[in-house]
């Protein structure tokens, strides 16, 4: 297993991200589930355009599961998933999108406005987790992978058994501190009112459950 670092500027997003400009924790959701979306979006495209392929809607959903005792938070699709190399591209390099860049050019502006109107991403996941884990088996594959990271300190790569197409992500949610409370993360009444609040409008059922300890 080899240990990948993340590129400069990634880095400097990631712990700007981490550290600072963001208040609202909770957003990390919506960006996980908007990634789950637009994996399922892939699938159903594809579905459109290749004979081989049928989109059975029933099939295509978001999952988010709960697991106090573990203090794991579970969010999984059956999208489109991803290859090694798609695993090392889309999440070895934070934001390549131009976050960064459209801050530059608003200094100005404060955090909120800039995330307001650009996704974060996946990164977000760091402000609840201490270590992300994505399990992903890409259409069309024989071999899954897990990818792993703990925020700052790069990320490895490595086969992972995973029958089914698709993406699972595991946060590691941090134990609470003086300041901030991440226990919330597991609970089922926040998670349903951050899904409610601001990924009303997916067009794939979120399914949720809660293991409680
Ligand atoms: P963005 O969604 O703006 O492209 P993100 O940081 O949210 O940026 O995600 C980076 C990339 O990682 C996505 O563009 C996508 O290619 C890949 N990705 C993230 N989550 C998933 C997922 N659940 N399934 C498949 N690909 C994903
Ligand atoms: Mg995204």
């Amino acid at each position: 297993m080899e240990k990948m670092q993340f590129k400069a500027e990634s880095k400097r997003l990631l712990e700007m991200m981490i550290n600072s400009i963001y208040l609202q924790k909770e957003i990390f959701l919506r960006e996980l589930i908007s990634n789950a979306s637009d994996a399922i979006d892939k699938i159903y495209y594809k579905a459109l355009t290749d004979e081989t392929l049928s989109f059975d809607k029933d099939h295509y959903y978001i999952k988010v599961v709960a697991d106090k005792e573990n203090r794991a938070l579970k969010i999984s699709d059956t999208g489109i998933g991803m290859t090694k190399e798609e695993l090392e591209q889309n999440l070895g390099t934070i934001a390549k999108s131009g976050s960064l860049a459209f801050k530059k050019e608003n200094e100005s502006k404060d955090g909120h406005d800039i995330i307001g109107q650009f996704g974060v991403g996946f990164y977000s996941a760091f402000m609840v987790a201490d270590s992300v884990t994505v399990m992903s088996k890409a259409l069309g594959e024989d071999t899954a992978y897990k990818w792993e990271s703990e925020g700052t300190d790069g990320y490895t790569i490595e086969p992972y058994e995973k029958e089914e197409v698709g993406t699972e992500i595991i946060l590691k949610i941090k134990e609470n501190t003086e300041d901030e409370t991440y226990d919330e993360y597991l609970e089922e009444y926040r998670l349903k009112a951050i899904i409610k609040k601001y990924s009303d409008f997916i067009r794939y059922p979120i399914k949720m459950d809660v293991t409680e300890r």
